[in-house]
């Protein structure tokens, strides 16, 4: 085993230069602040994941904050990695409502960049820079979360395309989403190699054979589903990349699904309301707030170090693991402190955001692949397996 001196670096360093970014960084503030004085949102926590508002999502891409990455040939905007890493953090720390195109503009772009045709390409990425076509993901089963090779939804060929059977769950949005990129087996289970025979296919949740039933949180939210796929038609034009290179082009989906500000700011809000409360002496100093914020400077960096990492087409699925690590356990112990805080005359605002982030917590370390299953990525990254 390498001793301490000799462990190789697992997150580049920082990359995001503060006063190369800080006109576009100042420019979004304005955009916030002046939506919050229209009264076009309320800040809340987790809206990244719950905060579905369409209508915002439209001033976004009216600003050219969405499909930053896309080239200008497809409708884009041509900007860099760490330029969309700015405008996603200032979303995200302003609690701003950015469900909707979310998914579509965090994963759905570099896919369809790297592994879809050109008439996908034409047909997904102007509609999502315009914020009019929003994507949900179709990975989870019923029995495959972290085992995402067992899934056993199918695709059988038949004249023209393809038939897509099986049960997807948690899927986030796939009620108000118009489609989704389904794993699907497309070869019958290799036991010398699990992740041979997997295909991927963009499936209209709109169209026949799909059903789309909610799966209700105990908050009685609806953000996520089940969703049924009864010989749903994929068409040809419609195949994700490579018929049985499913498994290589998934696992690159979730480099750009686990590195994001978000998997460290959904709970910002609320870090930011416990400060203010103290300032304001509402409630008693404490010095864990400082320690909180001190975590989220470190994750600011290393968060900004995997956007270089993206920029230069280095590979990030190691740093994206640390920093989903670091990021979800720090937003969930905010949300444990917040919690700290409340008491009988605690006011409602505040009192409403914690309820949020407590209800919201468990899912932090789940969500994009748990912490348990990415420590054993971590540990790739070190040699030691
Ligand atoms: C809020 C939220 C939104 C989601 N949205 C989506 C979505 O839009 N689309 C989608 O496809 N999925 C979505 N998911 C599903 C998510 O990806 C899965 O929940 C996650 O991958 C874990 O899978 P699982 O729930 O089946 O748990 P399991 O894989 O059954 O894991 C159960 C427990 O066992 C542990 N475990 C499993 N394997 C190992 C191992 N090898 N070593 C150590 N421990 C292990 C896990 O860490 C976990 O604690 C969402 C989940 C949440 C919470």
């Amino acid at each position: 085993m390498s001793s301490p001196q000799t462990l190789p670096r697992l997150v580049p360093p920082a990359a995001v230069d503060p006063a190369g970014t800080a006109s576009l960084r100042a420019e979004v503030r304005e955009f916030l602040a002046e939506q919050l004085s229209a009264g076009a949102f309320t800040p809340s926590v987790d809206a990244w994941l719950t905060g579905w508002d369409e209508n915002f999502t439209k001033a976004l891409a009216a600003h050219g904050y969405l499909g930053m990455t896309v080239p200008v040939e497809y409708g884009g905007h041509g900007r860099s990695f760490i330029e969309r890493f700015v405008v996603t953090e200032e979303l995200l720390a302003a609690g701003a409502p950015v469900a909707a195109h979310w998914i579509a503009d965090r994963q759905i772009v570099p896919s369809v960049l790297k592994y879809g045709t050109e008439h996908q390409k034409k047909e997904f990425l102007p509609r999502i820079v315009r914020g009019d076509c929003f994507f949900g993901i179709g990975m989870s089963e019923p029995d495959s979360g972290s085992d995402l090779a067992s899934v056993r939804t199918k695709a059988v060929p038949v004249d023209g395309g393809w038939l897509l059977s099986g049960t997807k769950v948690w899927t986030s949005g796939a009620h108000r989403a118009h489609a989704f990129i389904a794993l699907a087996r497309t070869a019958p289970v290799d036991r010398d190699n699990r992740h041979a025979g997997l295909s991927q296919f963009i499936v209209d949740l709109r169209g026949p054979g799909v059903h789309i039933r909610p799966v209700v949180s105990m908050n009685g939210a609806h953000h996520f589903n089940e969703v049924i796929l009864d010989e749903a038609f994929v068409p040809d034009d419609m195949v994700f990349g490579e018929i049985g290179a499913g498994w290589r082009q998934v696992t690159s989906e979730l480099a750009f699904e686990r590195s994001g500000p978000e998997r460290f700011l959904s709970t910002f809000v609320l870090l930011r309301a416990c400060g203010e409360r103290m300032a304001a002496q509402r409630g008693a100093a404490d010095p864990d707030v400082g320690r909180l914020v001190a975590r989220i400077a470190a994750l600011h960096q290393m968060s900004g170090a995997v956007a270089g990492a993206l920029e230069r087409r280095d590979p990030a699925d190691i740093p994206a693991a640390v920093v989903k690590i670091l990021g979800t356990t720090t937003e969930g112990d905010i949300a444990d402190f917040a919690d700290t805080l409340t008491n009988d005359t605690a006011d409602p605002e505040f009192a409403q955001l914690v309820s949020l982030a407590v209800d919201q917590r468990p899912g932090f370390t789940l969500r994009g692949g748990t912490n348990e299953v990415l420590r054993g990525v971590v540990a790739r990254g070190l040699g030691l397996r």
